[in-house]
């Protein structure tokens, strides 16, 4: 069943690619797995999966240690608590949601602590909508200089996380404006890292890669 869902995703994912003269092989697929069990973790990666996303640091340790799924690429995707940061950082590989000075610090901090460089993403508000965490746009170019200087922190791309609507189209301009954003930062020469964006969820993760993903966070798609 999830080996049939991720063979039915990696072939939309191909799909998509061909008809925007994109390569699958770039596109990293992030399993999803807040409230799925261990054993359905282990089925994914059995099927393929190489990278698991989280938003609850507690819940991903539960399963990382219960089943020694260390081996494949951690993502923390949910919003990440200050005191939380020294933990998280034994675990995951990758802080998606990064939206403040103050938790950049805090992770440049503790990383620093155990000689760690952290790979973070920045998640941007590309909606506006108050229920979401993330920098305004607007904020964007001035916080990503500031964090950049950090030197146990790493800034590997942007986030985003687009409204619910029952339309994927209606996204579309939310994706369009993370790389747009993306795009800005590179001309600026604020980075000479090649951003990757992550953006698109299960029911919008084919218009995510037209407009640009390079990351696709899934999880129904893969374990409904
Ligand atoms: C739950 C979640 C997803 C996956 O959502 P699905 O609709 O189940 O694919 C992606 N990103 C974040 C930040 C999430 O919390």
């Amino acid at each position: 069943m999830i080996a049939d869902n991720i063979r039915g995703v990696k072939e939309r994912i191909a799909k998509i690619c061909a008809k925007a003269g994109r390569d699958p092989a770039q596109i990293t697929i992030v399993a999803i797995s807040k409230n799925r069990s261990a054993d359905e973790v282990e089925e994914a990666i059995g099927a393929g999966i190489t990278d698991v996303g989280e938003n609850k640091l507690q819940e991903a340790r539960l399963k990382a240690d219960s089943r020694n799924l260390r081996a494949v690429r951690w993502h923390m995707v949910g919003h990440l608590q200050s005191n939380k940061v020294k933990d998280a950082l034994n675990l995951f590989d990758l802080i998606h949601s990064v939206d403040s000075e103050e938790l950049a610090q805090e992770i440049d901090k503790q990383a620093a602590k155990i000689n760690k460089v952290q790979d973070i993403l920045i998640q941007v508000n590309t909606s506006g909508e108050e229920s979401k965490f993330g920098l305004r746009p607007a904020a964007l170019n001035e916080t990503f200089l500031v964090i950049k200087a950090l030197k146990n922190v790493r800034i590997v791309g942007l986030m985003t996380i687009a409204p619910l609507v029952d339309d994927p189209e209606k996204v579309r301009l939310y994706f369009r404006r993370l790389k747009e954003l993306r795009d800005k930062v590179i001309n600026l020469r604020l980075t000479t890292y090649d951003l990757r964006l992550s953006m698109g969820m299960s029911d919008d993760f084919e218009v995510a890669i037209e407009e640009g993903a390079d990351i696709v966070r899934i999880g129904r798609a893969i374990y409904d």
